[in-house]
């Protein structure tokens, strides 16, 4: 991953042209030139970015994220159209990844984007999570949930998790050795959680942007992450609220990180 090209790429300092594309939001107090920096120098996996993940990746794309690693395996079927909005009808047939990576360059060709034709194993987990600064994790099945969790413990790395089911949905940020890890939240895996569910793209998408801003506020060190804290979003009736959660000091992932 060391290679010559990206640290050099890593460590430019903003260019005039990245400047214009910025400038709205570096009018945000707080964050700036020196947050926009952050973001340029920054490395974030996405698991899978799919209706989720792919607006997720969309808007750190757009905010200027360096280095986008994109994992997600398989390819494009006509019903992920409704809400993977990375995906295009033309794309039916080829890798997920490939059309991502396409729409993320269209939108910022400035990026370097690095994707994983494949999903969450323990084959890759470790891999992929050495290779960046923040995971964003979108995936649908618990099984990659945790194993990105494990990882992100092991490296002391945030750990955005967004999840979804129909209406409902909920996002935390973790922080590992401060904040409950996803095993403290869930130390089992929940047994109706399925890859398959009833969803609309603009909920996912809006997990997505709401992860897609934590893992913005993180890197640039502005404002206050969900750490410690859950946030219900309850969209068929339009409430959100946010509880707080506590650390688990016998969780089996993260009970003896300080
Ligand atoms: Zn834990």
């Amino acid at each position: 991953m060391n290679s010559t090209p990206e640290n050099v790429k890593r460590s430019a300092a903003l260019t005039d042209a990245e400047r214009d594309v910025y400038t709205w939001q570096m009018w945000v107090p707080d964050f700036g030139e020196k947050g926009q920096q952050a973001l340029k120098n920054a490395s974030v996996l996405i698991s899978r970015c799919g209706g989720i993940g792919g607006a997720a990746a969309y808007a750190l794309a757009a905010a200027g994220v360096g280095r986008l690693v994109l994992a997600h395996g398989g390819n494009v079927r006509p019903n992920d159209l409704n809400r993977q909005l990375l995906m295009t009808h033309d794309g039916i047939g080829t890798p997920r990844v490939e059309s991502a990576a396409r729409r993320l360059r269209e939108l910022n060709p400035r990026l370097l984007i690095e994707t994983a034709s494949e999903n969450i194993s323990e084959e890759n987990a470790r891999r992929l999570v050495e290779k960046v600064d923040v995971v964003v994790d979108c995936a649908p099945l618990f099984r990659e949930r945790y194993l990105l969790n494990r990882e992100a413990v092991r490296r002391k790395i945030p750990l955005i998790e967004c999840a979804m089911y129909e209406m409902d949905a909920q996002v935390t940020s973790i922080l590992p050795g401060k904040t409950p890890c996803l095993s403290c939240l869930y130390p089992a895996d929940p047994p109706l959680w399925k890859r398959e569910f009833p969803v609309f793209g603009a909920v996912a998408a809006m997990i997505g942007s709401l992860g897609a801003t934590e893992a913005i506020k993180i890197i640039a060190g502005f404002g206050e992450p969900l750490y410690s804290r859950l946030l219900l979003c309850n969209t068929r009736e339009m409430t959100f609220k946010t509880v707080q959660i506590k650390r688990n000091p016998d969780c089996a992932v993260c009970g003896n990180l300080e």
